[in-house]
């Protein structure tokens, strides 16, 4: 698969538009934007000026851009609406960025998305994202220390389940010693049971509900690439210098490529593979193959340098 690359973080735009990303926009279709507003106290989040061009390309293809995230399964203040809509604000998202306010869904608003895969048979996605026709995945490409590194697949699957969906991806239940009495199923609080392999299959199935019969297209930024996630309140070592901006119309090629390029980009970090580096009990190839397996796109790519 084709994957578009830029070394100049300034021409966001022009790689939306090598992409061939206006093709999935008719006019006056909801685009959604799906991004991470940033945890409070973090800064390696995405800036509003980073994703502000694209937005501007999608109005100019006739689209109605607006950002959507979906609430935290842990405490803090992304994981109810109106403090999430805050955060979102207090980071400089504003109705000028996008066509519309962050559109941040209440637990009861959802769909229920069949896929019938592996560990689900269905996938419970944030209203807002489920509503769209097109869905453009805006993600900060870093480490992470339950699925290796975080990109498009994880933006997208963890990113957009309701807070149920999360807790469903992160559990274990049949293999947990509390599961006779827990009663995380009915409050929906954190869990963080389900081991890494499981949790990353987990959340390639979350992307492909997420993703399933909409117009997709993803962007990849590898900048401030922390050695952990934005949901964490302060910062984490970078582990390479800023890279660049991919952009593809497949999910996993663009993680694949994504973790190829900060792996062969010299660095604070040493190592062949940075990311066993930093999580070596973490074998992060689990989400690209699962996402591979059940069809969401190829680990091979063919990288386009604009
Ligand atoms: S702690 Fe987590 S894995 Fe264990 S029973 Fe409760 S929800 Fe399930």
């Amino acid at each position: 698969m084709k994957v578009y690359f830029t070394s100049d973080l300034n021409k966001a735009d022009l790689l939306f538009m090598a992409a061939g990303f206006s093709k999935l926009i008719e006019p006056g279709d909801p685009v959604a934007l799906k991004i991470h507003f940033g945890e409070p106290g973090n800064t390696a989040y995405l800036k509003p000026e980073q994703v502000k061009p694209i937005s501007e390309k999608i109005k100019g293809c006739g689209g109605k851009p607006f950002y959507t995230d979906c609430n935290t399964l842990y405490r803090g203040p992304r994981n109810n609406v109106k403090d999430h809509l805050k955060v979102a604000k207090d980071h400089g998202f504003t109705l000028e960025d996008a066509g519309a306010e962050a559109l941040i869904p209440e637990e009861d608003d959802f769909s229920t998305i069949e896929v019938n895969l592996k560990h689900f048979k269905k996938v419970f996605i944030g209203g807002a994202a489920a509503r769209a026709k097109v869905l453009i995945a805006l993600s900060h490409f870093k480490g992470h220390d339950m699925t290796g590194f975080g990109g498009a697949l994880k933006n997208v699957g963890m990113g957009l389940g309701t807070r149920m969906g999360k807790l469903r991806m992160h559990q274990d239940c049949e293999n947990c010693p509390q599961a006779k009495t827990c009663k995380k199923n009915q409050t929906i609080e954190s869990c963080w049971v389900g081991p890494p392999a499981l949790v990353q299959e987990k959340m390639a199935e979350y992307a492909y509900g997420a993703t399933k019969g909409k117009r997709s297209g993803y962007i990849n930024f590898l900048t401030n690439v922390s050695s952990n996630c934005d949901c964490y309140p302060s910062n984490t070592p970078l582990i390479v210098p800023d890279i660049g901006i991919l952009a593809s119309f497949d999910p996993v090629a663009i993680d694949q490529a994504s973790v190829d390029l900060v792996n062969k980009t010299e660095g604070p970090l040493k190592g062949e593979d940075k990311f066993k580096t930093l999580y070596p009990e973490v074998d992060w190839t689990v989400q690209l193959d699962h996402a591979e397996k059940i069809g969401l796109g190829s680990r091979k790519y063919e990288i386009i340098n604009i």
